[in-house]
């Protein structure tokens, strides 16, 4: 029988070491629980990074799955077939938007977003051939394409993989006047998480997207909102953009929208914006594919069904009230929306990332975020009961001494 650390070892020998996950093998996940090999249990703090928000193997989306994938899994956009059209209308009608491009993961989705903003600056706004300007906001998170990171303000996503793609001005996240200032003849977009989930789940001045997006219309400047992460019932709206009332150009999906079973992404945006594309300038071998468009027309419907909005804001509420009933000189600072929550550890009491395995050890599953913030975002169907399981040995961790 392997054990444990025998899979470490293979995967070690025969890996690309590009992750440093914490040392728990697991096997199997049920709702918010996952198993390791020894089987031992574990609450699920994390969701991979979201993409479970409607808890591990749910029952309604296996089945959907299962259904779908006996009927029809893959046939290309060579042709048509009966699933994509209603998932494009149910990502559209739930977002306010007019037209979806679906792709397969989050960075795909960000670099078809690129493309639509570059295009539509050169054929609509008149921006002189190959001079396209897209504004950023620094410590961005949006996948790592070498487009993408050519953009990102964390040298260890960089560092040894340039000559970066040129075009884009970062700004801080949160700063309206610099965005603003930034703004050129040449400018074409800008592009922000609402929220920046990697960076720590860092919260901008309330009102700052509103402004942005009130800045971009004043300007003719695309607003594109990267909701990947933060989208889909995380911060207790379909969008987080919902919380400042604000519809941008375009909204980038991916992680939840494929249930926790399948990568589903896509890029939906208003016509103006989505228009630029014709056959042959854009796709994606699997993008809309039957599998993931089924799973994904389920996933939006059990937003709604399993009520997952209001449950984020309910529980999320609880949680973060939980937390703040610790006594622990290691947190700084408790931020966060819904069930998306950092907890910022003073680096000179400990590390986040000590903190994470020594809650492994104890069965909570949690990552650390940029060295300092542990990151505490559990599936959406989540239970009270189930938190308090979880905020019992989350407060053993932050008051041992
Ligand atoms: C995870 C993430 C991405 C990238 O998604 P992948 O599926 O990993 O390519 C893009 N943007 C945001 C905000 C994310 O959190």
């Amino acid at each position: 029988m392997m054990e444990s650390q025998d899979y470490m070892d293979l995967e070690d020998r025969w890996g690309a070491h590009n992750y440093h996950p914490l040392p728990v093998v697991l096997c199997r996940g049920e709702g918010v629980w996952l198993w390791d090999v020894t089987g031992k249990k574990y609450l699920d703090m994390m969701s991979a990074y979201s993409a479970v928000s409607h808890g591990h193997s749910h029952p309604r989306l296996v089945s959907t799955m299962i259904d779908q994938v006996n009927r029809l899994a893959m046939c290309s956009r060579a042709y048509h077939n009966d699933v994509m059209p209603r998932f494009l209308e149910t990502v559209c009608k739930m977002t306010g938007m007019d037209r979806m491009l679906p792709m397969n993961t989050g960075a795909e989705a960000v670099e078809t977003a690129i493309k639509a903003v570059r295009r539509w600056g050169y054929q609509v706004k008149g921006i002189p051939t190959d001079q396209a300007e897209i504004i950023v906001t620094s410590q961005n998170f949006h996948g790592r394409t070498i487009g993408i990171i050519s953009f990102s303000s964390d040298k260890d996503y960089q560092k040894g993989f340039g000559p970066f793609l040129a075009g884009f001005k970062s700004v801080p996240f949160g700063d309206a006047i610099a965005l603003e200032k930034a703004i050129t003849p040449n400018t074409c977009a800008v592009l922000t998480e609402p929220i920046q989930g990697e960076a720590g789940i860092v919260m901008p001045p309330k009102g700052w997207l509103k402004q942005v997006s009130a800045i971009c219309k004043k300007n003719n400047v695309m607003l594109v909102v990267d909701e990947v992460q933060s989208g889909l019932g995380r911060t207790g709206k379909i969008l987080a953009c919902e919380h400042e009332d604000v519809s941008p150009d375009a909204v980038i999906l991916g992680k939840a929208l494929g249930g926790g079973l399948f990568p589903v992404s896509g890029v939906a945006g208003k016509r103006h914006l989505m228009d630029v594309f014709n056959p042959g300038s854009h796709g994606s071998t699997f993008g809309g594919n039957p599998l993931g468009a089924a799973i994904a027309i389920k996933a939006l419907e059990l937003l709604e069904e399993d009520q997952l909005c209001e449950r984020s804001q309910e529980m999320g509420a609880y949680l973060t009230k939980q937390l703040q009933s610790i006594d622990s000189k290691m947190v700084k600072d408790i931020r966060g929306i819904g069930l998306w929550i950092g907890l910022e550890i003073n680096p000179k009491i400990a590390a986040a990332r000590q903190i994470c395995e020594k809650l492994a050890k104890l069965g909570v599953l949690s990552k650390e975020t940029h060295e300092t913030v542990v990151r505490l975002a559990p599936p959406l169907v989540i239970t009270k009961e189930e938190i308090d399981w979880g905020i019992n040995r989350i407060r053993q961790v932050l008051t041992e001494s």
